[in-house]
């Protein structure tokens, strides 16, 4: 499989450590406020990937952090923690908060189907990880003291910008958003690894540690977590494209440090969902949410839809207009699949055929506006049977996860479908033809298919 590969800023062919599995790490939301729809599409991203190496036949473990403490409003260590802000705004706990925006999230992440990784880790669960790592690399003199908190060294290392083009200008106060003086650093790029007695009036998440009572930064949250549920050798890591820098970059740098050898090969990146006006943020202005767009009678797969028709690293402008007509496209799509009958053989070399076209396109760089071609094409292939379609869709859907084939409703009641038989005669016999189909294609959806006979109509119902 060939995937971009932010490292080296190039398509690669993807090898993992250890042949056929897959140690696979994804940036987990900020549990501070709901998820917008552009962070979802973000998990959309992954979800495909995932998948699509499932598909390929790897063993894959995944894994996930719930950002509960310690990312501060700007990435670059100013601010006030994320959660600090949310528990002032609703006058709760930060763990009712946590607990309250998780669900949520994980609503609008299954209502688009995404599957739910093996590991799925809130930060505030993994303390100790945080301590041994600060420990080790306080021991190997990659990170310091100051003024209370403990920092990273970015200058003991060769190439802290591994991952990125930034150079340190961009780092010089008022230069980027967000980078505020902070005189405790040795060097404007050094990170804090453990807040202890700055940035933390009135907060109400502390832990004991050498340093004193205090809390993680946010990067070494998905190092340790990642460590201590992956291992030292992590095949790919991914998040949003926003997560570039610092915080990735600032993960290599400590990790590696801690480790003393490369830690991950592949890193994954997913470009935004924009709205009209730009950027979507959390933190400003009315959120945007798939439970929101449920409301609006919208099918959250729709929005799904949407996405697998762009590539995962091209930015997406989000509109209702382009909502509506994915939605529609959706519908028509389900309602042809649902009139294809499941009979005729099961053509084995034609579907291992299309089988590799849709393999084909997803290894390449996850091309899944061209995977979803390769299901109209056998929607469109007269030589196909209605079995092998059926097979086709079911194991496209695997990834594309778009509900394809709809449950049939189990109708176990008799005399509902023999009034419905009824209803259909007699519509026949004053020539509405126009009912007598609509009435005989709503049975088939729902699994019911009318067989007219010489002796009069009977029915059978289809098996999944
Ligand atoms: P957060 O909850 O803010 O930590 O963000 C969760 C994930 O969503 C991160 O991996 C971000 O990179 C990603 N993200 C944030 N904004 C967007 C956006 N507008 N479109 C796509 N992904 C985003
Ligand atoms: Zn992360």
């Amino acid at each position: 499989m060939k995937l971009y590969n932010t490292l080296t800023r190039k398509i690669e062919e993807f090898v993992p450590y250890e042949e056929g599995k897959v140690k696979l790490y994804t940036c987990g939301p900020t549990v501070y406020h709901y998820a917008h729809i552009g962070n979802i599409r973000n998990y959309i991203g992954h979800d495909v990937l995932d998948k699509t190496l499932r598909y390929l036949g790897y063993d894959v473990k995944r894994a996930m952090n719930i950002t509960d403490v310690g990312h501060l409003t700007s990435d670059s260590d100013s601010g006030e923690d994320k959660m600090e802000v949310a528990r002032k705004r609703e006058h709760k706990s930060a763990m009712e908060i946590a607990k309250f925006y998780t669900d949520a999230f994980f609503d609008d992440f299954k209502l688009v189907n995404c599957r739910m990784p093996e590991v799925v880790s809130p930060a505030t669960d993994n303390i100790d990880e945080y301590i041994r790592i600060i420990t080790t690399l306080l021991d190997k003199g990659y990170a310091y003291l100051s003024g209370g908190n403990v920092y990273f060294d970015t200058t003991k290392l060769d190439d802290y910008y591994v991952l990125t083009n930034h150079q340190e200008d961009n780092l010089v106060v008022g230069a980027r958003e967000g980078v505020e003086e902070d005189s405790n650093k040795r060097n404007q790029a050094d990170f804090v690894l453990w807040f202890t007695t700055s940035k933390f009036e009135n907060h109400e998440l502390l832990w004991d540690s050498p340093w004193g009572r205090g809390y993680p930064g946010w990067h070494i949250e998905c190092t340790g977590i990642s460590i201590k549920y992956l291992g030292e050798y992590l095949d790919i890591h991914g998040g949003g494209v926003d997560n570039i820098f610092p915080h990735h970059t600032n993960e290599i740098a400590q990790s590696e440090a801690y480790l003393g050898h490369k830690w991950c090969r592949y890193w994954f990146h997913n470009e935004h969902l924009l709205d009209e006006t730009g950027k979507m943020s959390k933190s400003t202005g009315a959120i945007l949410t798939v439970s929101t767009l449920k409301e609006k009678g919208y099918d959250p797969l729709a929005f799904r839809f949407m996405c697998l028709n762009s590539h995962y690293r091209k930015q997406l402008v989000f509109s209702y207009d382009a909502l509506d007509q994915a939605f529609s496209t959706l519908k028509k799509l389900r309602s042809r699949i649902s009139s294809i009958l499941r009979e005729g053989e099961v053509q084995s070399h034609y579907i291992a055929s299309y089988q590799n076209k849709f393999k084909k396109e997803l290894e390449d760089d996850l091309n899944t506006a061209n995977a979803l071609s390769v299901l109209y094409e056998v929607l469109k292939d007269n030589q196909l049977s209605g079995m092998s379609k059926l097979t086709l869709i079911e194991d496209f859907d695997q990834v594309l996860s778009l509900d394809l084939i709809q449950e049939k409703k189990s109708v176990s009641n008799e005399d509902f479908i023999l009034e419905q038989i009824k209803r259909r005669a007699e519509a026949k016999k004053s020539r509405d033809f126009i009912l007598a189909d609509k009435i005989r294609d709503d049975l088939l959806q729902q699994g019911i298919r009318l067989i007219d006979g010489r002796e009069g109509t009977t029915y059978e119902i289809i098996d999944e």
